[in-house]
């Protein structure tokens, strides 16, 4: 990963397909697009291949998971449990459809603490919304147990794990609805882009004109459809779903190479008898975007950065604990509630007092935890230098601080 590293002819082709007819836009104007439907085509792509009954491209992951949320008609006075590790874009989804991110930590499969969701529930709790981070998966067996227990919903927020599985089943396609980002430095890309996965009719068609103005869609004359209720428009333009249409198609191929680099770069790694990795719930599963490690300590892993800054082997390789995207130690707009627009005052102190919680048991792991992202383009050789160079700096580095303890 990113897919933008292997752009190539097929890309340019669907788009070519787009610019013949100039009808880049995903509805309407049937006769002069002369049958060229690439969003179409990219849902029953994603559909088929992935084995979720309907599928609907939008033009962000965010605009996803937003339309997810209001698909499940999540709103006023409903809460909904998220990680404490994850892209801003999850908690900003559950407050622009005006519900309360319940924030709970995280544990070492970096995604959700089965334990600490149950905790997290109370009456108001409509829906568990696990991150399959860094291309590996939650663990989907607890946290189904638990919605099943409470009846509340599962949205799975699969945007980094485009083409994860697990026990067999896609990520994405487990819960009652799930969500994908093509963005620019996803798995699969199409610039901007996003898809929602959902077995359920009613929750398709729902996210399906939410995310169009709340357009019906029944009819074949777009200036008359009805609209049942409010939407938006969160809709992708035929360019994009060209690039995602060629991209998704070249899936396996993708995901072949990342797990061919990902098998060379932990092997390196796993020299360091100090280093441990992710808990992988499903490690057949994992789509190997990442390869995700501890260090004992804070100090060693903060040593450990500097030394790879130092060797210039620190370039793919994030330290989670100083990200200000990624974790909730950084998101100081999110403590404060800072909106430009006012905010209901319930949901304003409820987002407050959610993000100023204590989070020492995600610090815990979060302070330690390094990802090191997999690219495309490694050869094999190239692969195996970059572990090796790594681990030899990670050695300097806890060698040095065991001279410093002396
Ligand atoms: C990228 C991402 C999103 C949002 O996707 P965009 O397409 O960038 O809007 C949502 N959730 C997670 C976990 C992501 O990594």
């Amino acid at each position: 990963m990113p897919g933008y590293e292997l752009f190539g002819a097929s890309e340019r082709k669907h788009v070519n397909d787009v610019m013949e007819t100039g009808i880049i836009m995903r509805f309407g104007f049937d006769g002069p697009r002369k049958g060229v439907w690439k969003a179409k085509e990219l849902e029953k792509a994603i559909s088929d291949k992935l084995g979720a009954k309907y599928t609907h491209v939008v033009s962000s992951g965010t605009a996803a998971v937003v339309s997810a949320l209001a698909a499940l008609e999540i709103g006023y006075g409903d809460e909904v449990i998220m990680p404490t590790f994850t892209f801003v874009a999850s908690f900003e989804a559950v407050i622009a459809v005006g519900a309360v991110p319940v924030l709970v930590d995280v544990d070492e499969t970096l995604t959700l603490d089965p334990d600490a969701v149950r905790k997290a529930i109370t009456p108001k709790t409509k829906c568990i919304m696990p991150v399959h981070m860094c291309g590996s998966m939650a663990d989907m067996d607890a946290l189904m147990q638990i919605c099943k227990e409470h009846k509340l919903f599962l949205l799975e927020d699969a945007c980094q794990s485009t083409g994860a599985t697990y026990k067999g089943k896609y990520l994405g396609t487990i819960g009652d609805v799930g969500t994908f980002s093509f963005d620019f430095v996803k798995t699969v890309t199409c610039g901007e882009g996003g898809a929602i996965l959902t077995n359920n009719e009613d929750i398709y068609r729902k996210a399906d004109g939410f995310s169009d103005h709340g357009h019906d869609h029944k009819g074949v004359d777009r200036g008359a459809d009805l609209h049942p209720f409010i939407g938006y428009n969160f809709r992708i333009s035929e360019l994009h779903a060209a690039v995602g249409l060629a991209q998704f198609l070249r899936l396996d191929e993708f995901l072949g190479i990342m797990r061919r680099n990902h098998t060379i770069l932990k092997e390196a790694l796993s020299e360091v008898p100090e280093i441990s990795f992710r808990r992988i719930t499903d490690p057949a599963g994992d789509s190997c975007t990442h390869v995700s490690w501890f260090l004992p300590t804070e100090a060693l892993t903060r040593a450990a950065v500097a030394m790879m800054k130092e060797d210039n082997v620190l370039a793919g390789s994030i330290y989670w604990y100083e990200h200000n995207w990624h974790y909730i130690r950084k998101w100081d707009h999110l403590k404060k509630a800072s909106s430009l627009n006012a905010l209901h005052p319930e949901l304003k102190a409820a987002v407050i007092a959610q993000a100023n919680k204590d989070f020492s048991a995600s610090d815990a792991v979060i302070s330690r935890s390094i990802s090191t992202a997999v690219s495309y383009l490694w050869t094999e050789e190239q692969a195996r230098e970059r572990g090796e160079k790594m681990a030899a700096a990670i050695r300097k580095a806890l060698a040095a601080s065991v001279t410093l303890k002396v």
